[in-house]
């Protein structure tokens, strides 16, 4: 059994608030939210981060992203904006080594992120 806490969220043994579902992605609320939108968009296919994707892989990771933009005009931050992040290893604080985009806006944001 899968020690992935994403991979459980995928499988449904862990709960969460899934937003949208197909065949290769999965999105959901943050539980921690950071944004009055925050949500996760990850691979259904265990995948650690962003740099363990293959050039096969180019169909999916623009899908993911697809799936991001989808998202923020559903939750109406098109025309206000918004930020899609992906933290890889330990620098950028990845805590959980499934890959995930999170599509974060409703509020103003500072660069450079901390
Ligand atoms: P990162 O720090 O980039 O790896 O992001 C991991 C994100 O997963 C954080 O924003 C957490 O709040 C979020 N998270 C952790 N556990 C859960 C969970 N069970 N359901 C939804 N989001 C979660
Ligand atoms: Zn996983």
């Amino acid at each position: 059994m899968s020690a992935c806490l994403f991979c459980h969220i995928v499988d449904r043994t862990i709960q969460s608030t899934i937003m949208y579902e197909d065949e290769h992605a999965l999105a959901f609320q943050d539980i921690h939210p950071q944004a009055p939108v925050h949500l996760l968009v990850i691979p259904k296919r265990h995948v650690q981060s962003v740099q363990d994707l293959e050039t096969t892989d180019a169909v999916l990771l623009g899908h993911l992203l697809r799936v991001c933009v989808k998202l923020a005009k559903e939750k109406g931050i098109s025309e206000s904006g918004y930020r899609i992040v992906t933290n890889s290893g330990f620098h950028a604080g990845q805590t959980v080594l499934h890959l995930h985009f999170h599509l974060l806006g409703g509020r103003s944001m500072i660069w450079p992120p901390g």
